[in-house]
């Protein structure tokens, strides 16, 4: 399985749009590995987590096709993780040459989102090669050969975002962002369906930042009591590889800050165009 980070940056990006801030100006400055996009996920080059407004071009610089993705899973419905603007492009005079529909799977929110972005500007010929699937956390699913589980995340009052673990080949991915600490109903879940993770990504929106209220997002201290508990239900284990990403500018997301928490907690903090193979 591979896994590609083309977005690491919270919903503003890194630096944030509009943002005049220290931080956001000295990652101007330098620029590079520094800058961070809105948060994609490509697995295999055909299942996307997500699609944030800089998919298309995620696209042309870590060389992929938006038309081959087959999958997109969707966390929920905020503008950084589903910019359903672009979905109008699928077809007419705009697209040729794909043979199936792009099979997206959101909540309800997901859904309605996709339907109000793309109401002005549909045309009925576009409109078939997309098909909107609703689901709700606690699922098991079968998509395409992979085989995914749908845990409620922590993160918002007025819809059902979602966590995903994703398996194929024997290797599992398991994404959790965005979330603050979520509910202890997801370990016993996770292990009652066998998951065993490979591969853990949490948002870490917040660093190693302390003394913030944190309702939507975590931290690294809550990414750790989170991994201690996959580990004591069996989901993680020794050969599991710990990823921490989705960075806001509140927390000052330089490289060699991050490299120390790297250190400290053994794990791998994302940057744009990471891969990961296992
Ligand atoms: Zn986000
Ligand atoms: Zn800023
Ligand atoms: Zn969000």
């Amino acid at each position: 399985m591979e896994i590609k980070y083309l977005g690491t940056a919270a919903a503003e990006g890194v630096p944030a749009m509009f943002c005049k801030c220290p931080v956001c100006e000295n990652i101007r400055a330098i620029g590079g590995k520094e800058l961070r996009t809105r948060t994609q996920i490509l697995i295999d080059g055909e299942l996307s987590i997500d699609f944030p407004p800089e998919a298309y071009v995620h696209s042309f610089k870590y060389g992929f096709d938006c038309a081959d993705i087959k999958y997109l899973l969707v966390t929920h419905s905020h503008m950084d993780h589903f910019y359903a603007h672009d979905f109008i492009l699928r077809g007419y005079r705009y697209a040729e040459g794909f043979s199936a529909p792009l099979e997206i799977y959101g909540n309800s929110e997901v859904a309605a989102v996709f339907s109000e972005c793309t109401a002005r500007e549909m045309k009925p010929s576009v409109a078939p090669n997309i098909k909107m699937h609703v689901i709700k956390p606690y699922s098991r699913l079968e998509i395409g050969g992979y085989k995914v589980l749908t845990l409620p995340a922590n993160h918002s009052k007025t819809e059902e975002a979602m966590l995903f673990y994703i398996e194929k080949g024997g290797k599992g991915y398991l994404h959790m962002h965005d979330t603050s600490i979520p509910e202890d109903g997801i370990y016993g879940f996770l292990k009652s369906n066998g998951a065993r993770a490979c591969v853990v990504s949490f948002d870490c929106t917040y660093a190693d930042r302390t003394g913030i209220s944190r309702p939507r997002h975590m931290n690294i201290e809550d990414c750790m009591s989170v991994k201690q508990k996959l580990v004591s239900f069996g989901v993680c284990g020794e050969d599991t590889k710990y990823v921490i990403t989705h960075f806001s500018h509140n927390c000052n997301p330089l490289t060699s800050r991050l490299a120390e928490i790297e250190k400290k907690f053994s794990l791998k903090a994302a940057y744009d165009g990471m891969n990961i193979i296992v």
